[in-house]
């Protein structure tokens, strides 16, 4: 599974790509959709190269050789490209690599000679969503949150009898998906409220949820399951997700279907597509503690066993009306990791195909809330504030039990391993502003 592209000693022509804590070393090269701020000019497919954009139409233009293996890529279209599957995206890396290597080659030479036209610095960039997303399913796979939000909502029942055997999930909305930078007025909803009947009225318990998106590459006919290989092999990529969440509608809306409109107002994701090979040296063994319930035959596999899971870190940061005000930077509210999540990506996904349901190019699954063990791994204020019942304190001095207007959160990502290049996922951004006034 791993190749050159791997190596952590490698570097690029691009110097910022060289920096140590940069999120997009040569062994990221992650996808996304750019096009220069302010201009009107078509979107197109970037990859991101330390603090520039590298353009995908303007080197197919540059490159022939490169040209072939771009295809639909050239015209923006990331889902043509998504299809194709796992030889294509490696094609695609491994050309991408030798063209912005600091190794000398015709290739490296001619991309570098022609820089001021491939690469767009970041900060002049303007990111849409990288793909058409079709369907949306959000998945329940943080076993850490669900028992203690299970706690909230149900005292004698934290974890439902299911949780253990299947990968619970819920159908989402995709029409609200907003890439990094997306702002929404805080929703109105119905709750229960303190008296007789219930309440029409804008959340008072708006909430994050720190989440992992997975996006579905090779798709799979009606009524044809994958089995967990073919469930890995038609994984993509992965992004950051931020699953708001109304908690108050949440509570009094969720029996007996599920999430409704606590949950379809906004969904935040990271702009880059980080690729299944750029995420290759940090697959982790999944590990199910042997006192519980093993995974069902078509959820199990060796090589998911061996290397179903995935080390990344994951963060939640905060900054708020008052640190805008006083130039202060966003404080880290809490830190987990996605290799805690109950079920690997490719158990998901051979799960949402079990019954011959169809899966799509640019289809996005999320995690789930990926909270660990411990009170300061929370993946969301309704873990970290227990319910609303105890304040959480900023590092200012601020508190909150649920988020204010004018609260930006942004998630972060990375991925760490030994002998491996340090690769991240780049900001996943959101800001909440004063709910909409209505009669
Ligand atoms: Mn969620």
């Amino acid at each position: 599974m791993l190749d050159f592209t791997h190596s952590a000693e490698a570097t690029s022509w691009v110097l910022s790509a060289n920096a140590p804590d940069t999120d997009f070393p040569i062994q990221n090269l992650p996808l996304g959709r750019f096009r220069r701020a302010g201009a009107k000019e078509a979107w197109r497919i970037g990859v991101a190269i330390g603090d520039q954009v590298l353009d995908l139409a303007a080197l197919g233009q540059l490159d022939p050789q490169v040209a072939v293996l771009l295809g639909p890529l050239a015209q923006g279209d990331l889902n043509g490209f998504m299809a194709h599957g796992r030889a294509a995206r490696i094609a695609l890396r491994h050309a991408l690599f030798t063209g912005l290597s600091a190794q000398p080659s015709g290739t490296a030479s001619l991309w570098r000679a022609k820089a001021g036209a491939l690469l767009v610095p970041q900060d002049e960039a303007e990111m849409t969503l990288p793909c058409h997303i079709g369907d949306y399913t959000d998945f329940y796979t943080g076993i850490h949150h669900a028992t203690t939000v299970g706690k909230l909502f149900r005292p004698d029942a934290p974890l439902l009898p299911n949780y253990k055997w299947v990968p619970i999930g819920y159908h989402g909305r995709s029409s609200s998906i907003g890439v990094s930078g997306q702002r929404f007025p805080r929703p109105w909803g119905q709750t229960r409220g303190e008296g007789e009947s219930p309440v029409f009225a804008p959340t008072r318990r708006l909430d994050y949820e720190l989440e992992l998106g997975m996006f579905v590459g090779v798709p799979n006919a009606p009524g044809t399951p994958l089995d967990m290989a073919q469930a890995e092999a038609s994984l993509f990529g992965a992004t950051l997700l931020n699953d708001w969440s109304a908690r108050d509608v949440q509570a009094w809306e969720y029996q007996p279907l599920g999430p409704f409109l606590a949950k379809n107002f906004a969904t935040t994701i990271s702009p880059w597509i980080v690729t299944m090979e750029a995420l290759a040296p940090f697959r982790a063994p999944f590990e199910r503690d042997p006192l519980d319930p093993q995974p069902l035959p078509y959820l199990d596999s060796a090589t998911n066993r061996e290397r179903g899971a995935i080390a990344i870190a994951l963060e939640v940061w905060i900054q708020t009306n008052e640190m805008r005000a006083q130039g202060q930077a966003a404080v880290r509210v809490s830190a987990s990791s996605f290799a805690d999540a109950y079920w690997t990506p490719a158990q998901l996904l051979a799960h949402h195909a079990s019954n011959g349901c169809n899966l799509q190019p640019g289809d996005l699954m999320g995690s789930g809330t990926q909270s660990g063990s411990a009170a300061s791994q929370a993946g969301s204020l309704l873990e970290l504030s227990q319910g609303g019942k105890l304040p959480f304190a900023l590092a200012n001095g601020e508190t909150r039990t649920f988020l204010q207007d004018g609260d930006c959160v942004i998630l972060r990502g990375h991925c760490e391993a030994e002998g491996a290049r340090r690769i991240g996922f780049g900001d996943c951004a959101g800001t909440v502003l004063p709910a909409v006034e209505r009669g």
